[in-house]
């Protein structure tokens, strides 16, 4: 899929609506529509990389602003103390759905190990 039908594009470009918590120049932090978790959000790069496969040196500072701006959101919404995990699925077998890629915070409940 290109970037012309991203989904994630689109909510970038404010085509689609979403509930933006944190946004920079290079990067947007969003409501999950479906939150596995009290505390789900989406962390994304303004650039379209379909997935983790696809980074190379060069998004070395991008990669390490999504992780910053996790830590910040989730100390904003209080789960700093409590805990919580950050994901980013790739291809098939992880479950990747959306070809854009993103970083999902997600906390507010306890989580097992290993994951499902
Ligand atoms: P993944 O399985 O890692 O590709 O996760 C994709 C995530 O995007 C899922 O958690 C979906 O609930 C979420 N999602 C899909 N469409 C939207 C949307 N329009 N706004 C916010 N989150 C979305
Ligand atoms: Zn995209």
């Amino acid at each position: 899929m290109g970037k012309q039908d991203c989904l994630f594009c689109k909510i970038i470009n404010k085509e689609i609506p979403a509930k933006v918590v944190l946004e920079d120049s290079g990067m947007v932090a969003f409501e999950d529509v479906n939150p596995q978790a009290p505390v789900h959000i989406l962390i994304i790069p303004k650039e379209h990389i379909e997935k983790i496969s696809d980074l190379s040196a060069r998004h070395l500072e991008m990669v390490g602003r999504l992780v910053l701006a996790a830590k910040e959101i989730a100390k904003k919404r209080g789960i700093e103390e409590s805990g919580y995990r950050i994901v980013m699925n790739c291809n098939r077998d992880a479950g990747q759905a959306v070809f854009h890629l993103h970083l999902h915070l997600l906390g507010g409940r306890k989580f097992s190990w290993p994951p499902g």
